[in-house]
């Protein structure tokens, strides 16, 4: 607890980030470099994160389960393209219980093998399927840059595993999950996010198709904040997941993978944060309303104390906090839970009780206009509409920035221009020589191709051939 103040967020987007993580107390550095703590404050988020999560799974159907953090090297070696993308980033044991392992065991980057080890098992005919299990785990990929909850060697996550009779229904599915993400950002994190399809060379390794949903940060830059994978029949035949049809014929199983992790988090803090600190949807805050009471004396401490016990009984169906440190002034307690980003404040005086009124004000609005006065009578239907417009508001506010920061170049010189500050969308002939080019002369990437974007042909941005689709790029996390 300190009252320093942070750094400009425009001025040091990336330095404002690293102190605002620490200060408000989401998470902290481990003692292994790259490893974070995350701490109750932001765990909490967390919670909510997955409780939102979770409850939208069910709801399409599927189950929890939990799968082990250690996988058979072999496993992973059995998929060409998923061995080659994860072994840079694996963490492997060989030595267990003081002998040397016969074989090394990998901590699991990801689950799909061994969890299509379990499902080869598990599925004998098509009346198992279609098999629809989540889990809620951490993982491991030893990353050499790392940065709280963006990328770190481990972190928490949900990883959705799925088997399908047909190819149709796996396909589906991975569009139903990647639907579900879009939904819990827009609606829970008020994080306005663009659905799409992953080029090529940014695609899941062992996937035949990607989709993600891509944040556009305070900074501009993007974030994928999480993807949905068409894994065709690659691990069904690597881990032969074969089951009987109808006609008694075997065949192979279809599957998909999806994943949103605690990366999430980050995108909260760099899509809504400003210079005093976090400023956090009230969906998910783990504090929706810090109540502050106000007095100078004892007589003022008893007239105001029974209403501040009044309004927090009032608003039970709400996350509150009454604040009633008394070594702090009111002032600083304002500005502490302003930067630890408390949607709504109330606060009570012997002013206001004696009016019957509260102080209403709402963390997305500094200062004096998002200040109010609310009777006493009615609060929680008062509160309620608030912290609704407050959720509202901060989507409005982020979607408003995201347009603003798109830019439809007219040719390749002003597209390196705006991905300096902004993303490019434009027509792209989706060959790798031209996303590799972009990426080299601009550090920017091909975040993904929209989905329902109109029929349309163009000329690639890059090379001048035909196109007939437009992709974003844009430098991202
Ligand atoms: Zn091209």
């Amino acid at each position: 607890m300190s009252e320093d103040k942070l750094p400009s967020r425009t001025e040091d987007f990336a330095e404002w980030y690293n102190q605002l993580v620490l200060k408000a107390e989401l998470a902290d550095y481990a003692p292994v470099r790259g490893c974070m703590v995350v701490r109750p404050y932001g765990w909490a988020l967390w919670e909510n994160i997955q409780a939102a999560l979770d409850k939208r799974f069910k709801a399409t159907g599927h189950v929890n389960a939990a799968f082990p953090l250690f996988i058979p090297m072999s496993f992973l070696e059995r998929e060409k393209a998923h061995v080659e993308g994860f072994s840079p980033e694996l963490a492997i044991v060989t030595i267990g219980g003081g002998e040397k392992l016969e074989e090394p065991l990998v901590v699991r980057p990801t689950s799909e093998t061994v969890i299509g080890y379990m499902y080869s098992k598990w599925i004998q005919s098509y009346r198992d399927l279609p098999v629809l299990i989540n889990q809620w785990g951490n993982v491991v990929r030893w990353e050499l840059r790392t940065k709280l909850f963006l990328r770190t060697l481990e972190f928490y996550w949900q990883e959705g595993h799925t088997a399908h009779a047909t190819e149709q229904e796996a396909r589906e599915e991975t569009m139903r999950m990647l639907g579900v993400y879009a939904d819990f950002a827009i609606n829970e994190g008020a994080v306005p996010v663009i659905q799409g399809v992953k080029s090529e060379n940014e695609k899941f390794a062992g996937a035949v198709q990607s989709t993600s949903i891509e944040a556009m940060m305070g900074d501009t830059r993007a974030l994928q904040a999480g993807t949905s994978h068409f894994l065709g029949q690659n691990f069904a035949k690597v881990f032969n997941i074969q089951y009987l049809d109808t006609n008694n014929t075997l065949q192979y199983v279809w599957t998909t993978s999806w994943g949103l992790s605690t990366r999430f988090v980050g995108a909260i803090i760099m899509t809504h944060g400003d210079d005093q600190g976090l400023i956090l949807p009230p969906r998910l805050a783990p504090i929706q309303i810090v109540l502050i009471p106000i007095y100078k004396n004892d007589a003022e401490r008893s007239a105001v104390m029974p209403v501040v016990e009044r309004i927090k009984a009032e608003l039970v169906e709400f996350r509150l906090k009454v604040d009633n440190r008394t070594e702090v002034t009111p002032g600083f307690k304002f500005n502490d839970w302003e930067m630890r980003g408390v949607p709504l404040r109330i606060e009570v005086g012997p002013k206001d009780v004696e009016k019957g009124m509260v102080v209403l004000a709402r963390r997305d609005r500094p200062g004096r206009e998002g200040k109010s006065f609310a009777p006493q009578a009615g609060i929680a239907a008062a509160v309620a509409d608030l912290l609704t417009d407050i959720q509202k508001s901060l989507l409005a506010r982020a979607t408003a920035f995201r347009e603003g920061h798109i830019f439809d170049p007219k040719a390749y010189a002003e597209l390196t221009e705006v991905v300096q500050n902004g993303w490019a969308y434009s027509y792209w002939c989706e060959s790798a020589e031209c996303e590799t080019k972009v990426k080299e002369d601009t550090k920017a990437s091909t975040r993904c191709i929209p989905l329902g974007q109109e029929e349309g042909h163009g000329k690639c941005i890059v090379c001048g051939q035909d196109a007939n689709r437009k992709v974003y790029f844009s430098r991202a996390y």
